[in-house]
């Protein structure tokens, strides 16, 4: 199956941190290979911006390196790289400082045919400075997109400053707060399963579901972002953003039309319905060293360090939906095998009519963001064969590259189908302003509450699932985590 292609309108993207590692690993990349598929109209441009100095000719050859190490499927596509590069300028600019506004913004085009969006891919400290300089040196106009990375915020009071000074320059509607999760193709399944179907719906709610586990496991540790990691931990890097939208989306309400705002009503009321989660239904880890790799305070070199390299915990959405229903979330780095899931497990039969022998079963819809984008629902069937009614749980499977061909593996990176939707104005997969803020007021007295009683981290071995009371967390509801090996 070839996926349709429609063409966004011909843009301007301006980079700034173009010569960073995010811009070199995912934006620049993502831009190529939408322009491979045919949808980046000729007459688009992207302007990388940095302080270092360097031409329009230097940064294609920077640039260059980055898509044959980072463009996939196209990386050795040489007549398509060279056909992008020519798109590409640079010019240098200091976000805090004088240099460089005038020449970016002789090079803009002042054509209302041609859509302006600047993405802020620098450290957060810079997005106000940044949103500023736009606005003040008459370098945006109504239409102009502003694009923000995270993390957005430390803590409400923080995310709370910056959208106030982000509004000093745009309108909500301009504003697009990255969650690169949502960007992902089977997140958006998620929703087209939900609400494109009879099927699922119906028992979509605490009668029929158990519980609910999401899982978003990493084998690698916290590397040579130690120290930026030590100030923030699981909670603020992966629960209060990520985990959450993923969330949002299993737990929300039907919108009533797959637009932004109302989306974003329905995950807003989910987030606002969270119940304060009990301190002994969190868990927290840290990774030890396993002999050949170091240990999370060593990566962190910081020896008496508290942060958090995994957390486990149990929450609860209060509303008619889904009272009493556990949602169970678990993240962390160093586990045993890298997989993100989520599982919708739905209760027994009320009765069985095949006796207690035929054992317990449940059927469970597991949504897998990665590896192997897709979906599986384990059906209950009968063993083949003679020797009686065994039961048997089996797997429908729906692998995305094997049911729709090796295109759908084409476009599942999140960030191009996320820039896309900037140019193209679709706000419907970025976090608004009021949804960060709601999200950081439940977080926020978590944190506080173990910083106040100075919990530490459990240790736990690099390579396995995490802290043994992650497993207790869970097992003493008579209840096991799914997906990977501990
Ligand atoms: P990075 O590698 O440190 O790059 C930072 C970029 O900002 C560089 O291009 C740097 O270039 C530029 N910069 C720094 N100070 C500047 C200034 N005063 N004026 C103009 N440009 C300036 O960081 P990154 O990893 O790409 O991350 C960028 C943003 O994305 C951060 O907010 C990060 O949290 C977020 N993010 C990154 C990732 C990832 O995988 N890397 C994932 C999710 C989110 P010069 O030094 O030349 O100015």
């Amino acid at each position: 199956m070839v996926s349709r292609v429609i063409p966004v309108e011909p843009f301007d993207l301006i980079i700034f941190g173009g010569t960073g590692d995010l811009a070199r690993r995912k934006i620049l990349p993502a831009l190529f290979r939408r322009y491979c598929s045919g949808q980046m109209p000729e007459s688009s441009r992207v302007i990388g911006a940095a302080r270092s100095e360097m031409d329009d000719a230097a940064y294609r050859d920077f640039i260059r390196e980055a898509l044959v190490e980072f463009g996939k499927s196209q990386a050795d596509n040489a007549e398509a790289i060279e056909g992008f590069l020519a798109h590409l300028h640079y010019v240098p600019v200091d976000a805090k400082g004088e240099g460089g506004w005038s020449a970016l913004k002789d090079l803009l085009r002042d054509d209302e045919n041609v859509v302006r969006a600047y993405y802020f891919s620098v450290g957060p400290s810079l997005f106000a400075d940044l949103a500023g300089q736009v606005r003040n040196r008459g370098l945006s106009n109504r239409d102009t997109r502003i694009v923000v990375e995270k993390p957005f915020g430390h803590d409400l009071e923080s995310a709370r400053a910056l959208n106030e000074e982000l509004a000093q320059y745009f309108h909500e509607d301009q504003i697009y707060r990255i969650d690169h999760y949502l960007g992902k193709e089977t997140v958006q399944n998620l929703m087209a399963v939900r609400f494109g179907n009879m099927l699922f719906e119906p028992l979509w709610n605490a009668q029929y579901v158990d519980h609910i586990q999401i899982t978003v496991a990493e084998t690698v540790g916290v590397g040579g972002r130690g120290s930026y990691y030590d100030k923030s931990g699981a909670m603020r890097d992966m629960v209060q953003n990520h985990l959450m939208q993923l969330l949002c989306l299993i737990a929300m309400e039907p919108p009533a039309r797959f637009e932004a705002d109302a989306v974003r009503d329905e995950k807003l009321k989910v987030i606002r319905a969270l119940d304060p989660v009990d301190p002994d239904q969190i868990v927290r880890g840290q990774y030890t060293s396993d002999g050949e790799m170091p240990s999370y305070r060593e990566d962190a070199e910081n020896p008496t360090s508290k942060t958090e390299s995994f957390i486990a915990l149990k929450c609860y959405v209060s509303n008619w939906r889904w009272a009493n229903t556990p949602f169970y979330l678990r993240t962390g780095k160093r586990l045993s095998s890298r997989a993100s899931e989520i599982a919708v497990v739905f209760k027994e039969t009320p009765h069985s009519i095949f006796g207690i022998d035929s054992g317990r079963h449940r059927n469970v819809l597991s949504i897998r963001l990665q590896p192997n984008e897709g979906m599986t629902l384990g059906v209950t069937i009968k063993e083949p064969g003679p020797g009686g009614m065994r039961l048997v749980d089996v797997p429908l499977d729906m692998s995305f590259a094997e049911a729709l061909g090796p295109e759908a593996e084409e476009v599942t990176d999140a960030y191009e189908r996320l820039i896309m939707d900037v140019i193209r104005g679709n706000q419907t997969l970025f976090m608004r302003g009021d949804e960060v803020e709601a999200a950081w007021s439940w977080t926020d007295p978590l944190i506080e509450g173990w910083e106040r009683r100075g919990d530490s981290p459990k240790p736990y071995d690099a390579g396995s699932a995490g802290p043994d009371d992650a497993a207790f967390l869970i097992n003493r509801d008579g209840r096991r985590w799914r997906g990977i090996k501990s």
